[in-house]
């Protein structure tokens, strides 16, 4: 079903505000190991503060939420 964009960042609409607190500051999870040759674009992006690391297996139960919230810290 198609949702509403947003028209001013147009390289940020398939990022989700926080269903926290309803921030933007959210950033991707990678969860796993990159390939070789995507190990230092991902930790630039990790330095750049565009992307977290997740791990290898996901979290206490075994879940790889897709999203963290660098507001309130929270993964969903
Ligand atoms: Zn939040």
């Amino acid at each position: 079903m198609p949702r509403a964009r947003r028209k001013t960042r147009p390289t940020k609409d398939t990022t989700p505000s926080c269903p926290t607190c309803g921030s933007e500051n959210v950033v991707p999870i990678f969860w796993g190991y990159p390939a070789p040759q995507s190990m230092q674009p991902l930790l630039d992006a990790v330095q750049r503060g565009e992307v977290v690391l997740g791990g290898c297996c996901g979290d206490a139960k075994g879940n790889r939420p897709p999203w963290y919230c660098k507001a309130c810290k929270s993964r969903w």
